[in-house]
């Protein structure tokens, strides 16, 4: 176990969280080999050629269909598109009909992500394992053409002093204080960072609760305040009504991390920050993060990092799909046995 930091790394500054970000030297096993070889538009080209499906399922391209002998078809990802208009063909280039898409398979991701040719070349050369990263690559699903939402009004936010006063409480607490870096291994900075305080809010049944501030996604002020009571039940409760909608936490710390691991529960997340690597949680379980509204996760890559049960496990089959639906480049699954050798 390493031993607690009491002063954060260089600090990134900016955030309007209270927020001032230390700077991460990410550990994060099984992202970045190596040594990364440099692709060639050629051998992306080959790749598609010598197995086109295999080739387009890696760029993004799902639900492909023979089509006769050396071509297949799927639904367009380029256009709100009902049938399968866009063929591939054995020579590892495509066409679409009904939009009028064509080229190769960097041309297709060029046109699918939105990036320039460097980038295809790059982001291919990871998903056709080109580069020897582990072949853990999974397909997106097209963008779906129906973007209603049911709209709820957002709850007023928490103010910032509330927030402060409960930080406070916990400051001026040395054992419980000394129960969250001991028991908990939160180091003391992220305590500080992320403001977590102590006290008793509005639906936590009038019992003192540790109090997680759980900022917007935007960082412009606290959406929930999650109260955590070791042996409590339900062991977390949101600060009020209407609060308690699934989000990420603490997304504003890290949303400029391109590398970031996807773990179950607020205390995991700061757990992991404080040894340096980047993570991410859903405030509200599994089911929650299996249907929370995701930001924009273009150029990132992800380690699914589930607990080691049922649950867990239905997070690592499910969860990479909509990783990559919201933009990331690549998503790997990983499970605690394989990064904490210390458990067994
Ligand atoms: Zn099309």
């Amino acid at each position: 176990m390493a031993p607690d930091r009491e002063t954060p790394p260089v600090g990134t500054g900016g955030a309007k969280t209270g927020y001032t970000g230390p700077a991460y030297t990410p550990s994060i096993p099984r992202v970045t080999p190596a040594c990364k070889k440099r692709i060639t538009p050629e051998q992306i080209r080959d790749a598609a050629q010598a197995d086109p499906v295999r080739a387009y399922e890696r760029a993004g391209l799902a639900g492909i269909k023979r089509d006769g002998a050396e071509r297949w078809q799927a639904v367009c990802p380029l256009h709100p598109d009902k049938n399968p208009s866009l063929k591939v063909f054995g020579d590892g280039g495509f066409r679409c009909f009904g939009c009028a898409a064509g080229g190769d398979l960097l041309d297709f991701y060029m046109a699918l992500r939105q990036v320039d040719f460097a980038r295809a070349c790059e982001d291919l050369g990871d998903l056709l394992g080109l580069t020897g990263t582990p072949n853990t690559w999974q397909p997106r699903r097209p963008p779906s053409t129906s973007h209603a939402r049911p709209q709820t009004p957002d709850p007023p936010l928490i103010p910032d002093t509330t927030v402060q006063a409960m930080h406070r409480a916990l400051l001026a607490d040395p054992a419980r204080l000394a129960w969250l870096t001991e028991r908990k291994h939160i180091p003391r900075w992220v305590v500080r960072e992320a403001s977590i305080g102590l006290g008793v809010g509005p639906c936590w049944h009038g019992r003192e609760r540790f109090a997680i501030p759980v900022p917007t996604l935007d960082g412009n002020g606290w959406r929930d305040v999650r109260g955590y009571r070791p042996k409590g039940d339900p062991k977390i409760l949101p600060w009020q009504k209407g609060t308690g909608r699934p989000t990420l936490y603490p997304w504003p710390w890290v949303c400029a991390e391109t590398r970031l691991v996807w773990c179950e529960g607020e205390w995991d997340a700061l757990n992991l920050i404080g040894r340096g690597i980047p993570a991410i949680t859903c405030t509200c379980g599994v089911d929650g993060a299996l249907g929370v509204e995701l930001p924009d996760l273009h150029g990132k890559t992800f380690v699914v990092l589930g607990d080691a049960d049922a649950a867990g496990d239905r997070l690592g089959e499910n969860l990479p799909d909509r990783l990559y639906a919201a933009g990331a480049v690549a998503v790997s699954v990983a499970r605690w046995e394989d990064v904490c050798h210390e458990r067994a």
